[in-house]
């Protein structure tokens, strides 16, 4: 009997000739011929029919601003197109890889290279020390570093090396941040002081979580009251530096120095988790900016250049504990893909250019102040903030520092700015709590684009 899968496989076997003539020829002609409007809501539809909400992660539903999430075709630059062919200007930028702009013609260059070499091995190549030693060289806090696939894992494999390294259980995560989707850190504040967090997603026991505290964000007096009553259980803090996950919200300064100090006093390891922030603040990361070095930083994101590459790394001696040298295990198939961490290491050495962050911070903070400007003349409540490469919108009076106050924006003025800007071709992120991003590409004419939409959207939002 001949199986499905064999049939496929012989059309994928066919002539070389056939198979450029159909795939050139025929099958763009194919799509092209599909009528364009409405093809968004067709393919949503669809994708609902055998993936669950359509999706394959969660915020790319739009279920936070509502509407038809936009199927993309294509990127370049500072653009996307969706599958009805309109162009956006993207201002998420794939949730931060896409720093260069997308489609950038040297990572593209490095990627088809590394493709012709073959996929992937399963056994060590040098592109990996290359990256290794940019990373390291980079990020001075780390002195050695372990390649993975994803943010998840590298924050998942962090906690368990500053549990394994420690020998204690308790961890401390700050409410609104963000770090993966790991059982332990899928919860949220109970109620009361020092209580220990809920499992924010079923399918979590308790159990799974019973050790993970959950503290405010830039609150620095709970986190001495917390290290004052249990610092010696305490195997790690986790904390993104820069937060991304709930809006762009900046840690103070004192706050990331009491935890520097806190963890140092405790034998606690101080985890930054700079998936969002690494490579996308500054070069040397959040840590370089505050001048903080944490014990061991997750990484991701910016490293892959748009190809699944996260990392974890830090002190050596920490590293020692990893598996095959110590008894922290840890693996993975594709951990170090040849073709990923070609995009990666191509992304790394462009973002070195002279005057990249300084050009990077002052477009974010043109978008930023422009909008702001836009907002007081409309007379509407709004702030923005940015840092390199990142920005944060928020429908209030003063930019908000903590997760609570990120809950007391107005998230209907958000969802409506969203949805006008989107038809006139600006994408934004899909929520009132995500960050935005820039490219390198994200010129004056694109910025002034977006600024201009946004006028025509601030009036609308005066006058109802
Ligand atoms: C995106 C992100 C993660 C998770 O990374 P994935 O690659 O999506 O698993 C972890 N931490 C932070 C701060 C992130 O922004």
């Amino acid at each position: 009997m001949k199986s499905r899968s064999q049939t496929h496989l012989n059309f994928f076997a066919l002539d070389p000739v056939v198979h450029l003539v159909l795939y050139d020829n025929f099958l763009p002609f194919l799509i092209s011929s599909i009528p364009n409007t409405m093809r968004n809501t067709e393919l949503f539809e669809r994708a609902q029919i055998t993936t669950p909400g359509g999706v394959n992660s969660p915020v790319r539903a739009f279920r936070s601003v509502g509407g038809v999430p936009r199927f993309i075709t294509r990127a370049s630059g500072a653009y996307f197109w969706d599958a009805e062919d309109k162009r956006y200007i993207d201002y998420i930028g794939s949730w931060g890889p896409a720093i260069v702009g997308h489609a950038h013609p040297t990572v593209l260059k490095a990627v088809q290279a590394a493709v012709e070499l073959g996929l992937s091995f399963g056994a060590p190549t040098e592109g990996e020390i290359l990256m290794a030693e940019e990373i390291c060289r980079l990020v001075p806090s780390i002195e050695q570093v372990r390649l993975v696939s994803s943010g998840t894992e590298a924050t998942m494999s962090a906690l368990r090396l500053a549990r394994g390294a420690t020998g204690r259980d308790k961890i401390i995560k700050f409410e609104g941040c963000y770090h993966g989707h790991a059982d332990a850190l899928l919860v949220k504040a109970g109620s009361g002081l020092l209580t220990l967090g809920n499992p924010s997603s079923a399918g979590v026991p308790a159990d799974f979580t019973k050790h993970t505290l959950v503290l405010d964000y830039n609150n620095t007096q709970q986190l001495e009251d917390t290290f004052k009553a249990m610092g010696d259980q305490i195997a790690c803090i986790i904390v993104e530096p820069i937060a991304g996950n709930m809006n762009l919200i900046k840690a103070t300064p004192e706050f990331l120095k009491t935890m520097r100090r806190l963890c140092t006093e405790h034998g606690t390891i101080l985890i930054f988790d700079e998936v969002m922030c690494g490579f996308r603040v500054a070069l040397g990361g959040a840590q370089s900016i505050y001048d903080i070095k944490p014990d061991l930083t997750a990484l991701g994101k910016v490293i892959g250049g748009g190809l699944p590459v996260a990392a974890f790394g830090g002190r050596a001696d920490l590293m020692a504990h990893m598996a095959p040298l110590g008894a922290v295990y840890q693996a993975g198939t594709l951990s170090g893909n040849p073709i990923a961490v070609a995009a990666g290491l191509a992304t790394l050495k462009l973002i070195q250019h002279d005057g990249f962050y300084e050009l990077l911070s002052q477009q974010s903070a043109k978008l930023a102040q422009g909008l702001t400007q836009i907002a007081k003349t409309a007379q509407i409540s709004f702030c923005a903030d940015s840092i390199g490469g990142m920005f944060g919108l928020y429908f209030t009076e003063q930019i908000p520092t903590s997760y609570a106050e990120v809950l007391r924006t107005d998230k209907e003025k958000f969802n409506r700015l969203f949805h006008l800007m989107l038809d006139n071709g600006i994408y934004f992120a899909p929520s009132a709590y995500e960050a935005g991003f820039i490219s390198s590409v994200h010129d004056d004419a694109v910025i002034q684009t977006t600024l201009t939409a946004a006028e025509q959207a601030f009036a609308h939002l005066s006058e109802s």
